[in-house]
């Protein structure tokens, strides 16, 4: 008896558009950064005003990767604090979400600098070649 599989989006597996189409332009850095190379871990870099939810990010690759050299693969996701640079006293830093005083003049104007960053920092790939 041949079973379909073109149920399996009723029971809600499909991931979100957003994190999907976002995973896969990195998956497709990755694959050609690696060259053809299988990939044993990716590593990237989130920030907390890129939109991107982790757990749909994860839920993406768990998705996309089986049948591709990264199947299989560590995924190492480093969520970014927002980053500030005062305008007051030139210092930069970091806060979390909803606390911006500049640790060394606590002026609360600083400009946002970084924080929407979805970046691919590494790979992995064997070394025993
Ligand atoms: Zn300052």
């Amino acid at each position: 008896m041949p079973k379909s599989v073109s149920q399996r989006s009723r029971y809600g597996i499909v991931p979100p558009m957003h994190e999907l189409s976002l995973m896969n332009n990195l998956l497709d850095h990755a694959l050609a950064a690696a060259g053809g190379e299988r990939i044993c871990a990716l590593h990237v870099r989130v920030g907390p005003l890129s939109g991107v939810v982790i757990e749909s990010l994860r839920f993406a690759f768990d998705a996309l990767t089986p049948g591709t050299p990264a199947e299989n693969a560590r995924f190492d996701i480093e969520e970014t604090a927002p980053t500030f640079r005062c305008p007051h006293c030139g210092a930069t830093y970091e806060t979390p979400v909803g606390n911006y005083h500049c640790p060394a003049c606590a002026a609360t104007d600083g400009e946002l600098t970084g924080g929407y960053e979805l970046e691919l920092i590494s790979i992995e790939v064997p070394d025993d070649v």
